[in-house]
């Protein structure tokens, strides 16, 4: 993509009302625009790291037998009155008219709606176990909302959700949930560590967290610092100073980012939607649900919280709206610049080429480091004679020469999405 096309520029200062690291980055280097509080736009530089997060939750929901389907975001009454959740007032409503009651609530999580669904497909212990998951626009009316994208009241959300015979098939299908979040988290350059924690709207019963430790997290959790094993503190058991119950190590108090959460949800919503299957026996038995969230735009949030410096963002590879980041340093040089563009897209290299005019190589280089693509190549006229180019790794302060085809190469291998 050339960087004198794109929809967006990049802006010196932070917007006055953003606190959040992951905003200001966000907003300044073009990735995120603030339209109201916690309302964002996802803009092209921003949608492109979102895709690139998506394609690695697909895989890895597609390989624990996830289907992907997407469930409308106007639920309407009845679904929630089955559940009787209609009056969660994390809700926004919305009448179908103008002064109209509110027959809707725009979608907050989707347990409802589609425990209800399942009952026209349920109906034998042949139809389980099954697993449907979709990636949607969220809508939640948070009383917070400070955190720039790590807590938005519309967001994007991974959601799963699991179909079961009874209780042991659903835990063995955790555990396999719980490996591919790990899965995701890992490839999305994040350690995130699994936590014991309550059920809040969903469950009564314990429930698991996926917690990356950063200072901006809204939540508080005690970690084992020997084996990882965390809970979190409205949970615990464990504190501060404590002994580890699984390994004897110490046990620290953090803050961190809860970017997904997995639920054994039991037989509650089956009960409430009348979602019942016959059984080898020919018995009539409740279905055993489990749902399994990961927020999309609060793990480019944390991405942005975790892989950052002073001077902007420093995408991991995996997620980079682009593998490399090519920027014209030398007008005298335009032509071998051009061409190495060329080059790198007929290699399927991802490349922003930053081919603007008038600008400094300083004022350049600033923006590239602020936007954060993994690699930066420059054409300079004394490397040019001996068809060698800069490279620079967006986290080394030094750029180094290399022939121009072997960066091509060495690119076009990494960049595989
Ligand atoms: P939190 O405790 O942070 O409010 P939650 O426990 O209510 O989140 P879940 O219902 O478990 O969230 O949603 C699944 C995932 O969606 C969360 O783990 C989180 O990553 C993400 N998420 C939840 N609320 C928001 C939000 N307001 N903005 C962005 N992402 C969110
Ligand atoms: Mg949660």
């Amino acid at each position: 993509m050339r960087q004198s096309t794109l929809f967006t520029k990049t802006l010196r200062e932070a917007p006055q009302d953003e606190v959040a690291q992951n905003a200001i980055l966000l907003e300044r280097g073009g990735f995120a625009y603030k339209n109201s509080a916690g309302v964002y736009t996802n803009l092209p530089l921003g949608w492109r790291v979102i895709e690139h997060i998506n394609a690695i939750v697909r895989e890895e929901m597609n390989a624990i037998g996830g289907q992907e389907l997407l469930m409308p975001a106007l639920v309407e009454k009845r679904y929630w009155e089955a559940t009787g959740r209609w009056n969660v007032d994390i809700g926004f409503r919305a009448g179908a008219n103008k002064g109209d009651e509110a027959q809707f609530t725009l979608g907050w999580s989707h347990e409802d709606i589609l425990a209800a669904m399942a009952t026209r497909y349920i109906h034998s212990w042949r139809d389980l176990p099954v697993a449907v998951y979709q990636i949607q626009t969220k809508f939640r009316n948070e009383p917070r909302a400070k955190s720039g994208l790590l807590r938005g009241r519309e967001f994007l959300m991974k959601d799963l959700y699991s179909f079961h015979a009874d209780e042991k098939d659903l835990f063995a299908y955790y555990e396999r949930a719980r490996k591919a979040y790990d899965n995701v988290f890992r490839r999305c350059g994040l350690t995130a560590y699994f936590t014991l924690a309550a059920g809040g709207v969903f469950t009564l019963q314990h429930t698991h967290e996926f917690q990356v430790l950063a200072d901006v997290g809204e939540d508080a959790i005690f970690l084992c610092a020997s084996c990882g094993y965390a809970e979190n503190a409205e949970v615990a058991t464990i504190q501060q100073g404590g002994v580890c119950p699984k390994c004897g190590g110490a046990i620290e108090g953090k803050r961190a980012i809860e970017v997904g959460n997995i639920f054994p949800l039991g037989t509650k919503y089956a009960e409430a939607t009348g979602l019942f299957f016959t059984d080898k026996n020919g018995g009539k038995q409740p279905v055993v649900m489990g749902s399994y969230g990961i927020g999309i735009t609060r793990l480019l949030a944390t991405i942005v919280e975790v892989h950052h410096d002073e001077r902007g963002i420093v995408w991991p590879e995996s997620v980079a709206p682009f593998a490399a980041h090519l920027v014209l340093i030398d007008e005298a040089e335009r032509g071998r610049t051009d061409a190495l563009y060329e080059a790198l897209r007929r290699a399927g290299v991802t490349a922003l080429y930053d081919d603007r005019e008038g600008l400094s190589a300083g004022q350049r280089f600033a923006d590239a480091d602020l936007i954060g693509i993994p690699y930066r190549i420059v054409i300079g006229s004394r490397l040019a004679k001996s068809n060698e180019v800069g490279l620079k790794r967006r986290m080394e302060t030094q750029e180094s020469p290399m022939a121009a085809d072997a960066v091509v190469t060495m690119l076009a291998r990494k960049d595989t999405r």
